[in-house]
């Protein structure tokens, strides 16, 4: 049975490179995937596909911001595969989740953020929750500490901030992952001692 996955992590923990490596696999046995990236990604050029190590592929298909997910034919295609998935609509993901279940009943693997800098999900992202077949967390270091990141850490200018658009998109420069306590520390919040 085909599937919907949610694949995702914190920036930096190498999602991009995930789904480079996939499609090359499949691209080597001589199968057909599909690469898919939200129109508004334009940091690489409109249909670059790029990896932070300098790893790239053309993009296949773009997905609006707004409006209808409009796929090209899929004959022949055995997997769609997704890059920075929290910039689709949530309709789009519905429509992914269509292709996987209904026709022509492919695998779709999604590569994106779960939440913002200011740890609300991603419309796109909470659909995937909901919808996804198989949610995978894709690991990484907080730049601080030893532990998992969670969370990404967006600086203006070296400081921190919780100020600016959901989807203003990343550069290694402005984003970082991190835990949830560094992430609290970094901005300030006080542990709360009023549950002791
Ligand atoms: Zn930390």
């Amino acid at each position: 049975m085909a599937k919907l996955y949610f694949r995702y992590g914190t920036v930096g923990s190498a999602k991009t490179m995930n789904l480079l490596a996939v499609a090359h696999n499949y691209r080597q046995q001589g199968k057909k995937v599909l690469l898919l990236k939200p129109e508004i990604d334009t940091r690489f050029g409109k249909d670059i596909i790029k990896t932070r190590a300098g790893l790239e592929a053309h993009a296949d298909c773009l997905a609006p911001a707004a409006g209808p997910l409009v796929l090209p034919d899929l004959t022949d295609v055995v997997c769609v595969l997704v890059d920075e998935a929290q910039f689709l609509t949530a309709d789009g993901i519905d429509s992914l989740h269509r292709v996987v279940h209904l026709s022509p009943k492919i695998p779709v693997i999604c590569y994106g953020l779960r939440t913002d800098f200011r740890r609300q999900l991603f419309p796109a992202s909470q659909r995937l929750l909901e919808l996804a077949d198989t949610l995978e967390e894709i690991k990484t270091i907080c730049t601080y500490c030893l532990h998992k990141a969670v969370f990404n850490l967006k600086l203006c200018d070296g400081s921190p901030t919780l100020d600016g658009p959901a989807v203003e998109l990343g550069c290694e420069e402005k984003y970082l992952p991190v835990c949830a306590s560094c992430y609290a520390v970094k901005h300030g919040i006080a542990a709360d001692r009023s549950t002791g």
